[in-house]
């Protein structure tokens, strides 16, 4: 029975996306009768061009009219730009990582020892409005 059933979800998908590719229209549950009429002509008539299995109808259906292929058909996007985002991610590891774990504060302005260049007494920027006013 399990094996029935994935190859079944399979089958599903498939319908699943040559119906999706067709752009069949998506009814937000209106109680407009008319509007449904329409939307479930126009459904069918995508089923048709794919030879949807009658037993998947509703299903498909149904996908579109709670709103689940949007979701699904998102979902697919997202996952799809995932995949490629992953890829090129690659952290560089640098090599110097190993001796600058125990290397004490230098500066590199003044070269003493104790701070960094950035924390350096002598490092002074022209811009700084304090520096005139003491
Ligand atoms: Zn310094």
């Amino acid at each position: 029975m399990a094996a029935s059933r994935a190859s079944d979800f399979d089958r599903k998908l498939k319908y699943m996306q040559a119906f999706q590719s067709l752009g069949p229209p998506t009814y937000a549950g209106n109680s407009d009768f008319v509007e449904a009429e329409d939307w479930l002509r126009r459904v069918t008539k995508c089923m048709d061009a794919i030879d949807v299995p009658v037993e998947l109808r509703v299903t498909l259906a149904a996908f579109m009219l709670t709103g689940e292929a949007d979701r699904w058909k998102r979902r697919e996007e997202t996952s799809d730009s995932e995949a490629s985002g992953s890829g090129g991610k690659v952290t560089k590891s640098k090599s110097s990582s190993r001796s600058n774990r125990y290397r004490p504060f230098h500066c590199y302005k003044c070269g003493k020892a104790g701070h960094i260049q950035r924390n350096c007494p002598g490092n002074r920027s022209p811009s700084s409005d304090y520096n005139g006013g003491y």
